[in-house]
């Protein structure tokens, strides 16, 4: 199977996208996510935004989920660019990416429990050690995962909000990451490369809670000779007791019953304002439409502050 890479156009006009997993509801946290990904591509006329449902890892999906997060964006009047991307449906392309760089890959008997009770782990959980490089060390284990073979070198990248360069030496930080998992699933780390390729993204607009992941989308982008998209990791919203919003969080859900028009207008009147943004009051906006032609004309990348984590009093 070949796969037919978008070029990258980083000179044109943004193609970006919002790529929630199907975890559970859409909460705070992924609106502003949505919010920021939405006006960063459709600030520019000709931009595009698209959707893409990552739901690669089929155990952490919830039931319903992906439908109420649709159903979610479309209440608050999000138009996205063409047909949505499931990953659930991308299998062959994955494994085709792993086909092409089947010299840079190898398999692995290596589990979880095992890493952890070596000693080498840091701020990203265990370091792999390369134990199966040369071979595997389990011969007898029926589906190994596959792991990447990293190289001890400095991946660099400027953000688009984060004020310092992000340089990472994945072989020494990380280790040789998995991208296909005993269970058969693709990692993300995979799906999110092979997918911003397939689908021309050129904008990558997420919290800074996956900064740390870049550094090695980087590298599999490199090797599977994909372009380079800019990034902007805007600040992880956080609670008082210094929590991220998340799923994992118990974050409350957005609803969208009983969401009056007043309601959702001031939701994300909430979401621009975390994104330094300035809006106007609520009592300016006769309806979300208003809103959204305001925030198209106003927005600004610049706007959004250069930090890691900023309070949110909205939950
Ligand atoms: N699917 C990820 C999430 O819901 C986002 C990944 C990305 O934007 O690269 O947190």
């Amino acid at each position: 199977m070949t796969l037919d890479i978008q070029p990258n156009k980083n000179i044109d006009s943004p193609i970006g996208r919002f790529a929630p997993s199907p975890t559970g509801a859409l909460h705070f946290g992924s609106l502003i996510a949505a919010t920021a990904s939405y006006l960063a591509a459709k600030q520019d006329p000709d931009g595009k935004w698209l959707l893409r449902i990552e739901d690669v890892d089929t155990q952490r999906e919830q039931d319903g989920a992906s439908q109420s997060i649709i159903e979610t964006l479309e209440s608050f009047g999000f138009m996205w660019d063409g047909e949505i991307l499931y990953q659930s449906h991308q299998n062959e392309k994955y494994q085709a990416a792993l086909d092409s760089i089947s010299n840079h890959i190898y398999p692995c008997s290596c589990t979880r429990k095992y890493l952890q009770s070596l000693s080498a782990t840091d701020t990203y959980g265990y370091i792999y050690p390369g134990i199966c490089r040369n071979g595997i060390n389990n011969p007898d284990i029926e589906n190994p995962s596959i792991r990447v073979k990293t190289i001890s070198e400095e991946i660099c990248f400027q953000d688009l909000c984060q004020p310092d360069i992000f340089c990472q030496d994945i072989e020494h930080e990380i280790g040789d990451f998995i991208l296909k998992r005993r269970d058969g699933l693709y990692a993300y780390q995979l799906a999110v490369v092979v997918d911003d390729a397939l689908q021309g993204i050129n904008q990558v607009v997420r919290g800074s809670d996956i900064l740390d992941n870049t550094p090695r989308q980087i590298y599999l982008q490199r090797l599977l000779g994909y372009p380079q998209p800019e990034y902007l990791h805007f600040p992880t919203a956080v609670t008082a007791n210094g929590k991220k919003l998340s799923k994992q969080n118990h974050s409350p859900a957005i609803s969208t019953e009983n969401n009056s028009r007043i309601q959702k207008i001031e939701t994300l009147l909430a979401a621009l304002e975390f994104l330094g943004q300035n809006p106007p009051n609520s009592s300016d906006f006769e309806s979300l439409d208003d809103l959204w032609q305001w925030a198209f004309q106003h927005w600004k990348n610049d706007n959004i502050p250069k930090v890691m984590t900023k309070f949110t009093a909205f939950e």
